[in-house]
Order: C-alpha cells, then structure tokens, then sequence
C-alpha cells in the first residue's frame, strides 16, 4: 500500500487566496485593512527568515505589515511599552512576538502583555483557558494548520482515536485540545512515554511534533492511518554533496508511506501551513475587532 501525499503546500495556496479575497470584502464592505505586527528581538538567523515571510505572505494578501526589529540589547521594559502600544494602535488587528526570546526577557510575561484579542499566535493564557474549555478563542498556528489537513482528508474526526507525541505548549499541547474540541479519543505520548509504538498502533490519526528525525516508524502505523508529521529537522545529506544537507521530519518517511493511508511530507507538508494560518487568525482577529463576520468562515 502506498500512502496519498498530503500537499500542505497547496493548500497552504489555497488558503492564502481565501485569506486575500476575505481581507478585499473587509476593504471593500467595511473599508477596513487588517494589519499584523511582527516584534522581533535580537538577530537570530532561523527567526529573521521567518519574519521576513511572515511580512512578505501578509502584504501578498493585501494586509498591512508592521515590522519592529529591535536590537537585543533591548530592555523587557521597554519591549513590553512597544506591546502597550500596538494593543492600543487601531490598525493593529493581530500580534506576534517571535521567539526564541533573549534570556534576559520573559517571554511568559511578554506573551501576556498582547491583548487576547491581538494574540494571533494564540499563546495568551486567557486563550488557552478558553480553547481549553471549548470556548471560541484565538489558535496556534501550527496545530490549526494540521487540523485542516485532516479536516480536508477525512472530514468529520469525531470517534477517530487520535495520538499526539510532544506536548509542547506551541504544538503538541494545543494540538491535544483541537483534536478533543473535534470529538477525538486523544491520547498524548512525550519524552517520558515508555510504550509510545504500541499507543500509536491503536491511532487512526498520529500527530508527531518533537524535533527527532526517524522516530515514528512503519511498526508504529495502524494500516491505513493518517499521519501528521510537523517535525522539521535539518540533517546531513552527503548524497547531495559535501556539506550538504536536507529538511526531514520526525517520521520515517519512505517506510511509513507504505503503510499509513494519507501522509504529510517535510518539506512541503505542514510547514507551509503555518503562516498561513497566522493569516487566517489575523483576519479573524480583524473582522471580531469590529463586530463583523468571519468573511471567509475560517474560525476554526
Ligand atoms: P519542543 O522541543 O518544545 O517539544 C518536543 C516534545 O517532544 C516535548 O513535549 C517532549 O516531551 C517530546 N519528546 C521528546 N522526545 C520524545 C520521544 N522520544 N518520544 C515522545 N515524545 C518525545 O518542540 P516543539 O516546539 O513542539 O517542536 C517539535 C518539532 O516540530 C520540531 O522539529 C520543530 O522544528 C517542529 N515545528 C514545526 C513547525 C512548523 O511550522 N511545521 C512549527 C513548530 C515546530
């Protein structure tokens, strides 16, 4: 048996496109622009690229951009003034401070100074207390991105057993919520899970997000599972050359395909869904800001 490929890629696509036609009905039928601000901190390569897609993928879809790069010898004082006022800038519709942060700054604190409403990395207490309690709230990016992949490919989750494996608070953790928000049996495998294999032969839906290439293998897979695989792990690949190297994920892609019914790949799988859906989240953000109606009818 050989597993469909999930195209996070082009749905990604897809997605962007809903995303740009709902920012034209807020321009046009309420004259309304969402903004999104991105705080950088410091000059960390890995978070300067992502940054700069962010800003790039939100003016593509007719959004404003803010960008504030500030040095890192920056004071939490002063990053937490910079936060007062985008809460308070009226075209500041959505939030986000990348992390990693430098040590000297608390990025708990940090991340609970935006505004839930402007929290569009969905990383605010207030809503992982109301998305824990199965209220309407603002979602992490990454795990809405993977709960529209298997939206897609499966429609209804309810009365799937679900594994997720990491329980980080960006992934696996609100991914866990999602999943039961959605009617699944969850059950949550991590570092100190000691029959993780056996969990996920029991899962029609497996979840992997811990940074571990290879760790999911085909023994693992119930026949016919869908497989979610947000591991984005950078290894050699002297195959390529010297020096060289290449993005895998956490599941061990070739041998697992042969067994799993759908399967995302690294690169092209998950990756691409998360700024969108930080899009997605901004939008919604934008349009709660004024009491209008999701107008592409993405609120997960
Ligand atoms: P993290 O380090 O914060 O968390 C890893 C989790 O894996 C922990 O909960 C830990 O308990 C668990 N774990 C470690 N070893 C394990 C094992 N042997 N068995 C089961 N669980 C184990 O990582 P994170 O921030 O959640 O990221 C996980 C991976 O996802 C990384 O590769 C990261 O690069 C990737 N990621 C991708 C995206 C994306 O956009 N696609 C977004 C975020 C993270």
């Amino acid at each position: 048996m050989s597993s469909q490929i999930i195209d996070g890629k082009g749905f990604a696509a897809t997605l962007r496109a809903k995303i740009a036609h709902g920012v034209e009905t807020l321009q046009s039928d309420y004259n309304v622009t969402p903004g999104l601000a991105v705080v950088l901190v410091g000059t960390d390569p890995a978070s300067e690229v992502y940054v700069r897609n962010k800003a790039r993928q939100t003016v593509e879809v007719g959004m404003t951009s803010f960008e504030h790069k500030l040095p890192d010898t920056t004071s939490q004082a002063e990053l937490l003034a910079l936060i007062e006022t985008l809460n308070t800038d009226p075209s500041v519709h959505g939030i986000l401070v990348q992390l990693p942060l430098p040590d000297h700054i608390d990025a708990t604190l940090v991340i609970n100074a935006i505004a839930p409403q402007k929290d569009v990395d969905g990383f605010h207490v207030a809503n992982v207390g109301m998305s824990s309690t199965g209220q309407s709230a603002m979602v992490p990016c990454t795990p809405l991105g993977c709960l529209m992949l298997l939206r897609d490919q499966l429609g209804s989750l309810r009365g799937k057993t679900a594994l997720v494996i990491g329980r980080s608070n960006i992934v696996g953790r609100p991914m866990a919520r999602l999943l039961i928000q959605a009617d699944c049996s969850v059950i949550v495998a991590h570092r100190h899970t000691t029959n993780t294999a056996e969990l996920c032969r029991m899962a029609d839906i497996v979840v992997v997000a811990v940074g571990q290439p290879g760790l999911v293998r085909a023994d693992w897979i119930k026949p016919g599972a869908t497989v979610i695989d947000v591991g984005i792990n950078r290894i050699d690949a002297p195959e390529r050359g010297p020096g060289k190297t290449r993005l895998v994920g956490d599941v061990a892609y070739d041998e697992v395909a042969e067994v799993a019914g759908a399967i995302t790949p690294v690169p092209g799988g998950v990756g691409p869904m998360t700024i969108a859906c930080l899009l997605a989240n901004t939008l919604i953000a934008c349009a709660r800001s004024y009491d209008i109606p999701d107008p592409e009818g993405l609120t997960p």
